[in-house]
């Protein structure tokens, strides 16, 4: 890895936040320095002594003794003091509740397969079992034991996303019913309104805002690189935010994924077949919506194996401006990796030099450049985030509970695996 060309990366960083806090010169005769630096030799000096710091991060973060960062492990935290010990250094105010540190509480749920069933029972009462899994897989429900019986309604692909005029629970009556829709999504929601909207997250705010009791997802059927379907989804355990506050499927009795090849039954004594409907969905068109003929019992026991906690860790540089510095600019990057897992090449360590230790080493020396010079006008906010790799957890507990007015934040950027591939010098 060329390690000048890295640098340069973390001087964009840099150069963005002074950008923003140049931005309100309209027009004035400034000074602003949109990151362009001539290659003067007292320049190269600064960059080389910065390059070397830089490095010496990516090798303690991503190093044989932090064996991969997971979050909850005793080496994220060690990750998160050497965080904290640089921050202080460097100057940066404690931006947290606790010193530098915002306590993150997390806890890792199972389903217990034993347990929990899934049937789908006809207008005559005959049941059909879909084995808890392998044929469906349940999704963890902190709320304890739950049993359902409710009817089910095929809601398309359950997404609402008036920006292009979809609407896929227009006219149908979820209340106090499971929606089951297909994982995809019609040709009109693609780029990044798909990235946003495809989440069970998102689809199930919808659907309970229309009165939906739970969802079962038909997931698209998994190819293969050599052209078969592969069969089943993994059971594995999840590690959610315990605050019940930040639970993105609050509300939901039944949350279940239906592989492709076990949807069939869903659709029995209905108009429609799942083979014309997926048709359907595979030319990028919204399917038909209707109250299927089959419904649902389903009782979901979740097991928790594990709770725990893991820190953001939060550092403040004051803005020079009296008055702006009551506005911030929010830089990231998350510091858990994977851990430590199944070998590759004979080393059991993810080290994630690249995910994201590299992110945080310019977290890290970017906040050392600010508090060197001259200070920027607003303040920064400097935050190496927790439980990234279990679903940007860290992070959204930072969005609900952030340690300064949300309404003063008025810029984030965030640093994760960047690809140094060119000495950009400017934006
Ligand atoms: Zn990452």
């Amino acid at each position: 890895m060329n390690l000048r060309i890295v640098y340069r990366l973390l001087l964009t960083a840099a150069s963005l936040v002074i950008s923003a806090s140049a931005a309100e010169h309209h027009g004035a005769a400034s000074n602003f320095n949109p990151g362009i630096r001539p290659d003067t030799a007292d320049a190269l000096a600064t960059e080389k002594s910065a390059e070397e710091a830089w490095f010496s991060h990516l090798k303690v973060l991503a190093g044989e003794e932090l064996k991969g960062r997971k979050t909850g492990t005793p080496e994220f935290l060690r990750a998160a003091e050497y965080v904290e010990s640089q921050f202080k250094e460097i100057g940066l105010k404690p931006a947290a509740v606790d010193g530098y540190r915002q306590p993150v509480g997390f806890h890792t749920l199972q389903i217990d397969t034993e347990k929990s069933s899934l049937r789908l029972a006809d207008a005559n009462g005959i049941t059909t079992e879909l084995k808890v899994g392998t044929e469906a897989i349940l999704s963890a429900n902190r709320r304890g034991p739950v049993a359902i019986d409710a009817p089910l309604v095929f809601a398309g692909h359950g997404l609402v996303v008036p920006s292009v005029g979809v609407d896929d629970l227009k006219g149908l009556d979820l209340r106090g019913k499971v929606a089951v829709i297909f994982a995809g999504a019609p040709a009109v929601v693609h780029g990044p309104l798909k990235a946003y909207y495809r989440s069970t997250a998102i689809r199930w705010k919808y659907l309970k805002a229309a009165g939906a009791i739970g969802v079962i997802t038909i997931a698209e059927p998994r190819v293969s690189q050599n052209g078969r379907s592969e069969p089943g989804l993994r059971v594995r355990p999840v590690d959610q935010l315990s605050d019940p506050a930040l639970n993105p499927l609050d509300g939901a009795q039944v949350i279940a994924t239906i592989p492709a090849a076990s949807a069939a039954g869903l659709f029995n004594g209905s108009p429609h077949t799942y083979e014309e409907l997926a048709a359907i969905a595979k030319e990028g068109k919204t399917p038909p919506r209707f109250p299927l003929a089959v419904k649902l019992e389903a009782n979901t026991v979740t097991q928790e194996i594990a709770s725990y906690e893991a820190p953001n860790v939060v550092g403040l540089l004051a803005g020079r401006d009296h008055k702006l510095r009551n506005e911030y600019v929010v830089l990231t990057a998350h510091l858990d990796h994977l851990g430590v897992g199944k070998p590759e090449n004979g080393d059991p360590i993810y080290h994630g030099a690249m995910d994201n230790a590299v992110g945080i080493a310019s977290l890290i020396e970017t906040a050392k450049a600010l508090s060197a010079g001259e200070r920027p006008k607003r303040s920064i906010i400097f935050i190496a985030f927790t439980g990234e790799e279990e679903g940007e957890l860290g992070s959204q507990f930072y969005a609900r509970y952030p340690t300064v007015p949300r309404s003063r934040i008025v810029a984030e950027l965030n640093m994760d695996m960047y690809l140094p591939l060119f000495p950009l010098r400017f934006l």
